[in-house]
């Protein structure tokens, strides 16, 4: 199969993970015979300094025609204080509208070698397997009228929730469908004892399980979520939520992993032609400026989001089961990077992505 995939390593350890996502996807088109066409763009921070736009045109031209695309992270200090326009993470929308993508996934597993480096302990996090698929375009993020008007103690801020039916029922299926290659559990997370849009968003859900008669459906209230996720995390296989309580419980289900480092994603969007998703691969991660340059940072977070990609976008189920055995067995023989705590000498960004290659 020829791999057409856009590369944007992007700024601080965005380069270094990239750089050894890059190794695990060559090391998979030699083992499984594909053929690797990787073109290689500009977002982020670097994009402003050598083009003046966190996304060029040129970056944008590319990832509409790649089949999938490959990031690392956007984000430079410099740019802290920089209008939102101007900032790097501007780009990430940005590519994010190019490519049209509608859904996030986050897949959140709790590696049995890694349990020490959760917070929770070991008995409630052990097992945890789950895919939590986040609304990405619609919203409170996006809705209008939104701003801030008036002064003094009448100043007002406001933001619009709004979602459509049709909004709602396409991420709503891509949930179900994931639920059905899993163990066929969708949790539906919302608001519908508050808010209207929960409740469109509840009756849309419920409506669409009459289709999906195998996948078991539960709506859960986001507050209610928030708290099993901490206290029974097991008990979710597919979490399915709008674009808000998705940004807040994601993070919050990061932490279950053990290290930010550890986290891929995938923002995916309509499907091609061919039956493929569009699909927007990274990290969860930042640029870490207070690593970067040091190649420190843990990379599978950046080769889980290669193994999302395989899977995804291009099928390859066996190549991206692949990818997870090798992490896996890197995972167990310790040879991981410092936020991981091994307990020898730490690996380097380099040693990690070399470790999986050869397991691979
Ligand atoms: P961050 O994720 O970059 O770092 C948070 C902490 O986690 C830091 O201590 C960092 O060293 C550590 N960390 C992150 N990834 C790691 C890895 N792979 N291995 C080991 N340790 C890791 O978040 P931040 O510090 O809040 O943000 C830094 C910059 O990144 C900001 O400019 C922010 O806007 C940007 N950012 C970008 C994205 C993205 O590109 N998707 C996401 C979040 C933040």
């Amino acid at each position: 199969m020829k791999l057409n995939i856009l590369v944007l390593p992007g700024d601080g350890i965005g380069t270094e993970v990239t750089r050894e996502a890059v190794r695990v996807l060559r090391r998979v088109a030699e083992k499984y015979g594909h053929e690797l066409s990787l073109a290689e763009g500009l977002l982020g921070g670097i994009a402003i300094h050598r083009t003046g736009s966190p996304i060029p045109e040129e970056t944008a031209r590319l990832a509409a025609e790649a089949d999938a695309t490959l990031l690392g992270a956007v984000g430079l200090p410099e740019f802290d204080n920089a209008p939102p326009s101007q900032r790097p993470e501007r780009g990430l929308l940005g590519i994010r509208k190019v490519l049209g993508v509608f859904a996030n996934l986050r897949p959140v597993r709790a590696y049995e070698t890694l349990l020490d480096s959760s917070p929770l302990k070991n008995e409630r996090v052990r097992g945890t397997d789950m895919i939590i698929v986040r609304e990405l375009t619609g919203g409170i993020y996006y809705g209008t009228p939104r701003g801030i008007e008036g002064s003094g103690p009448e100043e007002r801020a406001v933001n619009t929730m709004a979602y459509t039916r049709a909004e709602i029922e396409r991420i709503a299926r891509m949930a179900f469908e994931l639920a059905r290659q899993r163990r066929r559990k969708l949790s539906s997370v919302d608001k519908s004892n508050v808010l209207e849009c929960s409740q469109l968003w509840r009756r849309v859900v419920a409506g669409l399980s009459a289709e999906y008669p195998d996948v078991e459906l539960e709506h859960v209230l986001v507050d209610n979520c928030a708290m099993q996720l901490v206290l029974n995390p097991t008990r979710f296989d597919v979490v399915l939520t709008e674009n808000m309580f998705g940004d807040i419980l994601s993070d919050e289900g990061a932490v279950l992993a053990g290290s930010i480092g550890m986290l891929p994603s995938a923002s995916i969007g309509p499907k091609r032609p061919s039956g493929a998703w569009v699909g927007l691969y990274e990290p969860v991660h930042g640029s870490a400026p207070d690593i970067a340059g040091q190649d420190r940072a843990n990379p599978f977070g950046a080769i889980g989001s290669v193994a999302a990609m395989l899977e995804y976008s291009f099928g390859l189920k066996e190549e991206a089961a692949a990818v997870q055995r090798a992490m896996d067995a890197v995972l167990a023989s310790g040879r991981v990077t410092a936020d991981l705590k091994p307990k020898g000498a730490p690996c380097s960004t380099s040693e990690a992505g070399s470790a999986v290659c050869e397991a691979i």
